[in-house]
């Protein structure tokens, strides 16, 4: 066994994320043929992912706030501290913010095989579609 190392908080992309998105990966596959990919993922207020899909799909745990997660075609959902949301394989999803508060949430996912295609990025979240709820 090992204590492994802490990596820098990353700042997320302004093409995949609107607003302020802070990552902090703690937990990526060290050994084999693993697959274990966890990030806590920190939102401003406001701040939110692009429309997005996950080729394994992907389970949320909410820490802080309250979490708005939207698949395509479906209402707005949030998400309170304590529960966790899952997105199956391939569905298009986003997740992010209230207007008013910071949400921080876990995000767990496995790795496709090829690792640059576990999660596909697509459009922003518009303003317009953030605020339909
Ligand atoms: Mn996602």
């Amino acid at each position: 066994m090992r204590i492994l190392d802490t990596p820098a908080t990353i700042k997320n992309p302004p093409e995949r994320f609107t607003g302020d998105v802070w990552l902090d990966l703690l937990v990526t596959p060290q050994d084999g043929d693993q697959r274990m990919v966890v990030g806590l993922v920190r939102f401003a207020p406001g701040a939110r992912t692009a429309w997005h899909r996950h080729a394994r799909g992907q389970t949320l745990h909410v820490l802080a706030g309250v979490a708005l997660v939207q698949s395509r075609g479906q209402a707005v959902v949030e998400v309170r501290p304590g529960q966790r949301v899952y997105c199956p394989p391939g569905e298009e999803h986003w997740h992010g913010a209230t207007p008013d508060a910071f949400m921080e949430h876990l995000a767990m996912s496995e790795a496709a095989d090829d690792p640059d295609q576990s999660t596909e990025w697509l459009a922003l979240v518009t303003d317009d579609e953030y605020a339909a709820r």
